[in-house]
């Protein structure tokens, strides 16, 4: 066996010491260990003194086997990301309502364990961690649905009866959605200080996503209680659901920097191409403004690549302060931004550039991590307009503007850095602009 293979098979099988659970923050870690052993003390308990019968084995067989053909069929495309829930709660809280606890409690354990094998691995301890809050919040529902409609019985009958039936089933299916959101809180907390996760929680997506899910719940439940095998139909539905769920998240994703929240560089090109090509129609001011920001190299030697990354997370955010709602900001790669300016003055894309450029220098980025001082930053910027030269624009129009920022960047750092330059006429050299709106109308008329 060779060096390669000896060091790849070390890689592979880590000392438990090497697990990643242990760069958690110790409370958390704590209470990961407590849920988790709470948990299995109530799948032994419920195990020992549950009462099953070959019935219950053989829909919670038919549940399964859904669980795992969504898994499957999501290979392809990864799980969800974030809060947002995949749609399993449609195969788990039917076997929750209609089995006995042990069935609900260990139902998400094979489902989740197969992801882990098939879609993607993760560190073990979160997909054991998901298991254990996914399957007590299953539990719960159980306890609920069997105290609140122990009189109701366990299949519904037509009519009122049948309405009550699946109103109880709804609050079973609420009490489980709390549970387990009550137990992965603190997790996400843990891991991510930062979430802000309240607002995390109640954006409409995510709202809109349970309330879905939960009700095509409720409903495979109502039928499977009265026929399991008609669950088969509602499989094709849900792989359905499911792709169009990921597909609006794929799309979102595609299209935003991650790292910023501003455009990618290709939607910034394709909708800046819209709206250069609309200004020369109709023969409205356009401009378009490159900022890149000086010495960033030295920012990540001196900081590292964290706080580097935080650093342009605050420029993306000065943006917010100066840019209308129609404006365009891209992140065009590194440290490079694009800004898109419509129906925009010549002298006012100017401006807005020089505001942003002046707020940039004057304020210190706080950044978080031990010990670290705020980081200042200065940037240079090249505009170019079409103010009045639409003729001459030839070719692609948007190709020529961000040339001729580009230029005009290229000029800025050549004048010593924190400044604006800006070419009002495609074609001419860049104009030098000295930092002072006052100086403005001078350089463009
Ligand atoms: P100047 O533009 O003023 O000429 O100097 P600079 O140091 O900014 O120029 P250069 O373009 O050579 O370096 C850009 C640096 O930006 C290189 C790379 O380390 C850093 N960078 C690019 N993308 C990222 C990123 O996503 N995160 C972090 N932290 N740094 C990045
Ligand atoms: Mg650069
Ligand atoms: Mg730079």
């Amino acid at each position: 066996m060779g060096q390669g293979t000896h060091h790849r098979l070390r890689a592979r099988v880590r000392a438990p010491s090497a697990w990643p659970v242990w760069q958690l923050p110790s409370w958390l870690a704590k209470y990961l260990f407590v849920l988790i052993t709470v948990y299995a003390g109530v799948v032994a308990y419920a195990a020992i003194t549950g009462a099953y019968s070959a019935f219950d084995f053989e829909v919670f067989g038919l549940m399964l086997a859904c669980g795992a053909a969504t898994v499957e069929l999501s290979r392809r495309a990864g799980e969800n990301v974030g809060l947002i829930s995949d749609l399993y709660a449609v195969w788990e809280l039917p076997i929750a309502i209609l089995l006995p606890p042990v069935f609900a409690l260990t139902a998400p354990v094979l489902r989740i364990g197969l992801s882990q094998v098939r879609i993607r691995k993760l560190p073990l301890h979160r997909r054991v961690f998901t298991a254990a809050a996914v399957g007590l919040s299953y539990g719960a529902a159980s306890l609920a649905f069997h105290s609140v409609g122990s009189g109701l019985g366990v299949a519904p009958r037509p009519g009122f009866h049948g309405f009550l039936w699946v109103l109880v089933v709804a609050v079973a299916a609420l009490v489980q959605w709390a549970t387990n959101l009550g137990l992965v809180i603190p997790a996400i907390k843990g891991s991510d200080p930062a979430t802000p996760v309240r607002a995390a929680l109640l954006t409409r997506e995510v709202m809109q996503n349970d309330v879905m899910e939960l009700s095509v719940a409720i409903l495979v439940t109502f039928v499977v209680a009265i026929s399991p095998l008609t669950v088969l139909f509602a499989l094709p539905f849900v792989s359905l659901l499911q792709r169009s769920n990921r597909h609006a998240q794929l799309l979102n994703a595609s299209r935003i920097d991650s790292k910023t929240g501003l455009l990618n560089a290709g939607t910034w090109e394709r909708e800046a191409a819209a709206e250069v090509a609309r200004a020369v129609r109709t023969r409205t001011p356009v401009a378009v403004a490159l900022l890149d920001i000086d010495h960033f190299k030295a920012v990540n030697d001196l900081h590292g690549h964290l706080i580097g990354d935080q650093a342009l997370g605050a420029v993306a955010r000065t943006f917010k302060i100066f840019v209308r709602e129609y404006d365009l900001v891209g992140r065009f790669g590194g440290e490079e931004f694009a800004l898109l300016f419509p129906q925009t003055a010549v002298a006012d894309s100017y401006r807005i550039a020089e505001r942003i450029r002046n707020h940039i220098a004057q304020t210190p980025i706080v950044v978080d991590g031990p010990g670290s001082e705020p980081v200042r930053l200065t940037v240079s910027m090249g505009v170019a307009a079409l103010g009045s030269s639409w003729e001459s624009a030839t070719g692609s129009q948007l190709t020529d503007l961000v040339a001729a920022a580009d230029r005009a960047l290229y000029q800025a750092k050549q004048g010593g850095r924190d400044q604006v330059c800006m070419i009002t006429d495609l074609g001419m050299p860049a104009l030098r602009a000295a930092p002072g709106p006052d100086l403005v109308p001078d350089v463009v008329g």
